[in-house]
């Protein structure tokens, strides 16, 4: 850190000149950073957003697309699924705790139906087609997926199962390199661009601006090895992204995650949160984390997840961004996936967004007494596991774990098994305690003047758990309010 861009919070009185000024001040052109630049826009402020690298988008256009929304959306009608605001609110709670803003939830549930019209709106496009087959995403433009979980074990019995991963409509997806993360960013700043929304590319945020009641009132930034003052009239808004790459931060609050960022960008360094706190802003739920598991679902719905132990210890079926979580927060990141050749052959078989997850098994044997041994697990480990497992599956049921009778099957001969000790990758998801206004609260509780925060940059709706689409819905959500709060000084 330099002389002139110092963590630490600036007094106005240093600044001699401002280079740019604008009511609102936002920084990040992501996800968060596009509503919250739209919410000023309409809410009549003038607008400036600063991005630290060349055009908007961040890891939002690179994303898969999934807008976690429900309570009744248009998608979700045509669909022919019925859903409500207390269904999607008790089901939230359950998957993204312990330990949830319960406040933050209600209003992200009461809102969701609202805010699907709004990005519709603002030309977000969603097909009304559902896919239900296992998989990270659809592979095809379908607009709608279960992505939390809902009607898998334990959650289909806590509320009412309702898909509610909306993803924008776009052809030839390429995961993780071209998704429907961009159809959701290009009509947003596209619309930010009719309203009058000024953008500066190449422009890192750095310091804050306070006056002298402690109010802030710009940022500092750099372009090029230039200092830059800008001023913000009325507010500024912080959307710059999670900590993911910021390896001392990952270390201090979410460790499991080292070495292993995903579904991130390198721009997510923390910075914003650090500028922050150094103005006594609270953080909240800073361990958690989402946890990508790189396999194909279309072969782990077939066969039976075990640990390190030769144990089960999630139902198949399931959210496999929760499979990713038990995995290697649970499970020391050790997991083999065991599957019959017949089941194999039907899972690579399958229509599929990742077929670069599907795996070759590293043993075959013809007996699982064999597979144990090649596998160097204890005698009879790995043995019990699937009599028990067989046991059930007979009559089509897993009262252990609650798998879904469609996906129960015998594990029959010969029998294989996939090596996916360490594959799991993640982003953090937690930041800058704020309020349902997206105000940035002091560690007394108060929000602090001036200053907003949205996206991966604050702490969401997720405290543990995680759906697919929490990160695109909550970034957009409480952005937009972020950006209509700023707007109203
Ligand atoms: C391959 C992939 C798939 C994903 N799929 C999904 C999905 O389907 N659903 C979902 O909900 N989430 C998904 N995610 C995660 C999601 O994209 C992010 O969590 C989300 O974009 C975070 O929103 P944000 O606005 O905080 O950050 P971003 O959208 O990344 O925007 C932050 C912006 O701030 C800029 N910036 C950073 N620091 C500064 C600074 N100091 N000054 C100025 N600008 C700065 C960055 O360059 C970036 O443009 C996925 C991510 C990836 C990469």
């Amino acid at each position: 850190m330099t002389e002139t861009n110092p963590v630490r919070p600036v007094p106005v009185d240093r600044i001699s000149a401002w280079d740019f000024e604008a009511d609102v001040v936002i920084a990040g052109y992501g996800i968060a950073g596009v509503c919250a630049a739209v919410g000023a826009a309409d809410a009549g402020a003038d607008v400036l957003v600063l991005e630290r690298t060349g055009g908007w988008g961040g890891a939002a256009a690179l994303a898969g697309g999934f807008v976690y929304l429900g309570g009744g959306t248009a998608v979700q009608k045509a669909c022919g699924f019925e859903d409500s605001v207390d269904d999607m609110r008790a089901f939230l709670t359950a998957a993204l705790g312990p330990g949830v803003d319960e406040e933050k939830i209600a209003a992200y549930c009461a809102g969701s139906v609202a805010h699907f019209d709004w990005l519709v709106g603002c030309g977000v496009p969603f097909k009304h087609e559902f896919w239900g087959e296992p998989g990270w995403e659809p592979p095809t433009d379908a607009g709608l997926q279960y992505t939390g979980g809902e009607n898998s074990a334990p959650y289909a019995t806590v509320a009412r199962p309702a898909p509610r991963g909306h993803v924008p409509q776009m052809s030839d997806k390429r995961t993780g390199e071209q998704g429907g993360g961009y159809m959701l960013v290009k009509p947003l700043a596209e619309k930010a661009a009719a309203l009058g929304v000024r953008a500066e590319y190449d422009v890192r945020v750095q310091t804050l601006v306070t006056d002298a009641s402690g109010r802030v009132v710009g940022v500092l930034a750099k372009r090029y090895g230039t200092d830059l003052a800008i001023r913000a009239r009325r507010g500024v808004v912080l959307a710059t992204g999670s900590f993911a790459y910021n390896d001392d931060m990952v270390r201090a609050y979410a460790p499991h995650l080292v070495g292993r960022p995903a579904a991130s960008i390198e721009e997510h360094d923390g910075r914003a949160i650090r500028m922050a706190q150094a103005l006594g802003a609270d953080l909240a739920h800073m361990d958690a984390t989402e946890v990508a598991f790189f396999c194909d679902p279309q072969l782990i719905a077939r066969g039976i997840l075990v640990n390190g132990r030769g144990q089960r210890y999630v139902p198949e079926d399931t959210y496999p961004g929760r499979i990713g979580q038990l995995t290697l927060l649970k499970n020391d990141n050790e997991a083999f996936l065991v599957i019959d050749e017949e089941s194999y052959e039907a899972g690579v078989a399958a229509p599929t967004s990742s077929p670069q997850l599907r795996h070759q098994p590293k043993w075959v044997c013809e007996t699982v007494a064999e597979l144990e041994a090649e596998m160097g697990l204890p005698e009879r480990a790995l043995q019990t596991t699937v009599e028990v497992y067989n046991l059930h599956a007979e009559r089509g049921a897993d009262p252990l774990l609650g798998k879904k009778r469609e996906w129960v099957k015998p594990i029959g001969s010969p029998v294989a098994a996939i090596d996916l000790r360490g594959m799991t990758g993640g982003f953090t998801l937690g930041g800058l305690r704020t309020s349902l206004h997206a105000e940035v609260l002091h560690v007394d509780g108060a929000p602090i003047p001036g200053l907003y925060a949205a996206g991966r940059a604050a702490a969401g709706l997720s405290a543990w758990g995680y759906c697919s689409g929490v990160s695109l819905g909550d970034g957009s959500f409480f952005g937009r309010r972020a950006g209509i709060a700023a707007a109203g000084g």
